[in-house]
């Protein structure tokens, strides 16, 4: 299977779209632009979401639910929310359909059944959520709230591919409110760590944290705090947001309370975004030309064992040892398969569990029963040993341990090799298209240069890192004065 896989040097967007598929994650469906989660895939963003709802409970948030449908009249409220999002908002105009009478055995809208007011498909929750909380929050008790929630939203995206960019895609949205200035900056930037504690932790993907630039700026915000990742093509994926909104909301909405000192202030907020394009950066950034390669942390099935026998007898013995192995492991919270299909040679199953990332594949035949032995071959490095069964208990949690280092320091050297100090445009056009990732570069502040190299060359500031030191410069393309790099990436 993973022979008929594109090769990643070939076509590496076409290797992608076909992983995707072929590894049964997602398909297109007949939505255009939306796509269908497959149960292997699903499982996937089901792993990430526990992780991430346990650390978003961890800091103090808990779970809510909005509706999907924002009444135009609040979606207007926050106007630079509004006109970022305008061009992109699916409307619910009718609410009723109705036989064509010119048409037989069609349906069309009635327009007897116009609503009074369209409803905007949530593009993102600010507005109907910042509504919600006017009538929560009197007074500075009633302050910090601290919420998220798991949801589904709609950009009509033009441009759309599986996982990276669809026109619904699945996140959370987490919308926090604050007394204080100062508590919703510390929320913004606690919320971009426990992102960059995910990435590195269960992803084994770094990510550089920073600040987006005036240009790239969520619709609505102050500040837009994000972390970058680089995919092994070269281009960077904003792998997720948090944002500062300052009293924007809290204005619209016309949400006061009366602080600790008896006076009437406007109420500060965050809000913050992890979305399923998590996946595409997940595939992206460890997957080879034999297919998906997962790290243990996020695979929901971390060991596959598989049997190799000519007969019955051969078989049945060879399942009572797997039952005894697999026990074992899952009493170690090791996630444990036992492909006994009777339907598929060992060779296919091979083939199947590579294409699908398992980290860990254990084989037994007649051989190994004998010598009380197994064969575990490491899908990321696609190296085998044989094990005595014995040693299984100790070997495979630490192994598990081992890959997902193993992943996340050659994600980390990838990323770090790929990171080119440019002191001249011509240089930077020259590293753009010869070696792609992250160029590191002096911009004079402005968004008019910003978008004069965007035209040029493609490249977006991805971020004004946070860990970037100060240095006298000068903008690559206007030569005027910067004191300090910023990042520049080609992205998805
Ligand atoms: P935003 O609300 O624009 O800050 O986005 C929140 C998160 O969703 C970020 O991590 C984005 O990268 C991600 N995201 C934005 N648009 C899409 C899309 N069309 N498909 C998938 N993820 C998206």
């Amino acid at each position: 299977m993973g022979k008929n896989l594109t090769k990643r040097a070939e076509d590496y967007s076409k290797w992608y779209n076909e992983l995707v598929v072929k590894a049964d994650l997602a398909e297109n469906s007949a939505v255009r632009g939306c796509m269908v989660i497959k149960p292997y895939g699903y499982a996937i963003w089901e792993k990430m979401q526990a992780e991430l709802d346990k650390m978003f409970k961890e800091t103090g948030h808990q779970n809510a639910y909005f509706p999907l449908f924002v009444p135009k009249s609040l979606f207007e409220a926050e106007e630079k929310n509004a006109e970022g999002f305008a061009k992109e908002c699916a409307v619910v105009t009718h609410y009723r359909l109705q036989n064509d009478p010119d048409n037989e055995g069609k349906l069309r809208v009635d327009p007897e059944a116009r609503l009074e007011e369209e409803l905007v498909v949530r593009p993102t929750s600010e507005a109907i959520i910042w509504n919600t909380y006017k009538g929560w929050i009197q007074s500075y008790r009633d302050l910090p709230i601290l919420i998220n929630q798991w949801a589904n939203v709609v950009r009509w995206e033009m441009r759309t591919r599986l996982f990276l960019r669809t026109a619904e895609f699945l996140w959370q949205e987490g919308h926090t409110a604050h007394a204080t200035e100062a508590e919703a900056i510390a929320e913004t930037k606690q919320m971009n760590d426990v992102y960059a504690k995910f990435a590195e932790n269960f992803m084994a993907i770094p990510v550089i944290k920073g600040v987006k630039t005036e240009s790239e700026r969520f619709a609505g915000a102050i500040d837009t705090h994000c972390i970058e990742a680089l995919m092994q093509d070269g281009k960077a994926l904003q792998a997720g947001t948090s944002h500062f909104l300052g009293q924007n909301f809290a204005k619209a909405f016309d949400v006061k309370f009366t602080n600790n000192e008896g006076k009437q202030d406007y109420v500060w907020a965050t809000s913050w975004g992890v979305s399923t394009r998590l996946m595409g950066a997940l595939i992206m950034t460890h997957s080879d030309d034999q297919g998906l390669v997962l790290p243990p942390n996020l695979a929901p099935i971390q060991v596959v064992i598989v049997p190799i026998y000519k007969n019955d007898d051969q078989f049945n013995a060879i399942t009572v040892v797997v039952n005894k192995i697999a026990d074992q492991l899952r009493e170690l919270n090791v996630s444990v398969k036992f492909d006994s299909r009777t339907t598929h040679r060992p060779g296919a199953k091979f083939a199947q569990h590579e294409l699908q990332g398992i980290p860990l594949r254990i084989a037994i035949g007649p051989k190994d029963l004998e010598n009380e032995t197994v064969e575990l071959a490491r899908r990321d490095n696609l190296t085998k040993q044989t094990i005595a069964i014995d040693d299984i208990t100790n070997v495979i949690p630490q192994l598990l341990a081992q890959i997902q280092e193993d992943l996340y320091t050659k994600a980390l050297n990838y990323r770090d090799d790929h990171i080119t100090e440019v002191n001249d445009f011509e240089e930077f056009k020259k590293v753009l298209e010869t070696k792609g990732g992250f160029i590191s570069a002096h911009w004079d502040g402005t968004p008019e240069t910003e978008q004069k190299i965007k035209e040029l060359t493609k490249a977006t500031i991805r971020c004004i890192p946070n860990d970037g030191i100060e240095e006298e410069g000068r903008c690559i393309y206007t030569s005027t004065n910067s004191a300090r790099r910023v990042l520049f990436a080609k992205a998805y």
